[in-house]
């Protein structure tokens, strides 16, 4: 991981290229994300891409070259757009051709002072602008949505979980899924019995070392079943010294 970027005493700070701003901050207003914005732990400015358009009806998309289906958002105005913004981050695009979302990208992601993150919509954006800027392109699956907003917000959501003072008192996450590998072990809250169903016998027996070995099985278990490649990773990260 590369070494930290980060100035700790301004917010972690996201600008966003969108043609509908008002998505923002959409879910991240609320709970942990929404009570940390309100604390300035971490903050937003949504541009709107259509304010750097030039003609009189504000078009920011034009059809693709070579023929096609959908529209195109145009290298011009796109570039005129990112010029304007000042960022000392990585400069992101997401987009479903790119490099899937990981923790372990999130986490360096939060060590910078923040990020730019460029939205797109239609069939995408125009080649050339990620070619100029070197975009960095992320996709948070194999599917395609509408648009980059909703995807936006999913990576914001990713990092400002992890920010410092925002879990509170949770621990950040050590035992979390991905962390070594590993998807996260099964949870039990009271009722002890619900349905006929009890909870798994060593949790409540107060030995700690024998939940911590039941949890470290149950996660290997599942990991193993859903995701064997996942698995693969952890048992060669293990069996080195
Ligand atoms: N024609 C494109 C899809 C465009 S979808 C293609 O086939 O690859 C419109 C916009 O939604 C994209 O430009 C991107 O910003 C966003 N988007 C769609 N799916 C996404 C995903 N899985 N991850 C991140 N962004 C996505």
């Amino acid at each position: 991981m590369d070494e930290p970027h980060r100035n700790f005493h301004s917010p972690w700070h996201c600008d966003i290229l969108t043609l509908y701003p008002d998505m923002f901050p959409g879910s991240l207003g609320h709970a942990l994300a929404g009570k940390a914005l309100e604390k300035n732990i971490w903050s937003y400015q949504a541009y709107n891409i259509r304010d750097f358009a030039e003609d009189k009806h504000r078009s920011v998309d034009d059809t693709p070259a070579g023929g096609g289906a959908g529209m195109v958002l145009r290298a011009d105005i796109l570039g005129k757009a990112l010029s304007s913004i000042s960022t000392s981050g990585p400069k992101l695009l997401m987009s479903p051709r790119g490099k899937p979302l990981t923790q372990e990208r999130v986490k360096e992601l939060i060590n910078e002072n923040g990020c730019l993150i460029l939205c797109g919509r239609f069939e995408g954006v125009d080649q050339r602008v990620i070619d100029y800027f070197e975009l960095e392109e992320i996709s948070i699956g194999d599917y395609v949505l509408s648009g980059g907003e909703i995807a936006a917000l999913t990576l914001m959501d990713a990092c400002i979980r992890l920010l410092p003072d925002v879990m509170g008192k949770i621990k950040s996450g050590e035992e979390e899924s991905f962390e070594n590998n590993l998807l996260e072990y099964p949870h039990y809250t009271r009722p002890n019995e619900w349905q006929g169903l009890k909870i798994p016998e060593v949790l409540t027996s107060g030995n700690h070392h024998l939940i911590d070995n039941w949890r470290k099985e149950q996660a290997e278990k599942i990991t193993k079943a859903r995701r064997p490649e996942l698995f693969e990773k952890y048992k060669n990260i293990k069996q080195k010294p």
